[in-house]
């Protein structure tokens, strides 16, 4: 079997979002963050986006973690490679907590094909 992969040229490219200002993939034709329109492609499908779907998914609630005090949170994101080095260490949010207060986050990894490329033909 051979293990040859069809390599999308630009794949992983980025650019910044012009209406949040977050870096996002040259391929996005909405914004995951904002959820702007960014254009409008020919190879867009009805209803908006290039096709993604949603790799991987979860949600957590934090409480304070007593009720007559306050606690402090950071929510952290990090990302490592094959090899465990960490490529991205993102905070993205910290506050503190308080009585019944609580926060829910969550986190999602979408998964899209830039352009799908052209499969080999088949032999007959
Ligand atoms: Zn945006």
């Amino acid at each position: 079997m051979i293990g040859a992969r069809a390599v999308v040229q630009g794949a992983g490219a980025t650019r910044t979002c012009p209406h949040c200002r977050a870096t996002i993939l040259e391929s996005a034709i909405v914004c995951p963050g904002c959820r702007h329109h960014l254009r409008f492609d020919k190879d867009a499908k009805p209803g908006g986006a290039v096709a993604t779907h949603t790799a991987w998914q979860i949600e957590g609630t934090i409480d304070a973690e007593r009720t007559d005090s306050t606690s402090e949170y950071s929510i952290l994101v990090t990302v490592r490679n094959e090899r465990n080095e960490e490529i991205a260490r993102q905070i993205i949010n910290v506050g503190a907590l308080q009585g019944v207060e609580r926060r829910t986050f969550s986190l999602s990894i979408e998964m899209s094909d830039p352009k799908t490329p052209v499969p080999p033909p088949r032999r007959r």
